[in-house]
């Protein structure tokens, strides 16, 4: 499983705010150094770092999913996954 932000993303911040792995980012933002690259996924909505989001494991839930007004944050396929890999 890896999990994408799409562009129903309304920038409201909760997603990021809930990550317990501190896996999304604002739009522009930098990646931190837990990433392998630091260039933004994203200029325009919040997104995740699929190489840092350890898809909320030992938890309940997707904390992300579960608190997106907007149904915003969507699975993707695990082949997406790998392919995004660099
Ligand atoms: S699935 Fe969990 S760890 Fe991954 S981005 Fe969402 S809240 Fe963060
Ligand atoms: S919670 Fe949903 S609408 Fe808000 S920033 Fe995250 S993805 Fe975007």
């Amino acid at each position: 499983m890896a999990l994408m932000i799409n562009d129903d993303c309304i920038n409201c911040e909760a997603c990021a705010v809930e990550c317990p792995a501190e896996a999304i980012y604002e739009p522009d933002e930098n990646r931190n150094a837990k990433a392998k690259h630091s260039a933004p996924i994203s200029n325009e909505h919040f997104y995740i770092v699929i190489e840092i989001c350890d898809e909320c494991s030992g938890l309940n839930k997707v904390k992300c999913i579960a608190v997106c007004p907007m149904d915003a944050i969507k699975v993707i396929s695990p082949v997406n996954k790998l392919t995004k890999k660099r």
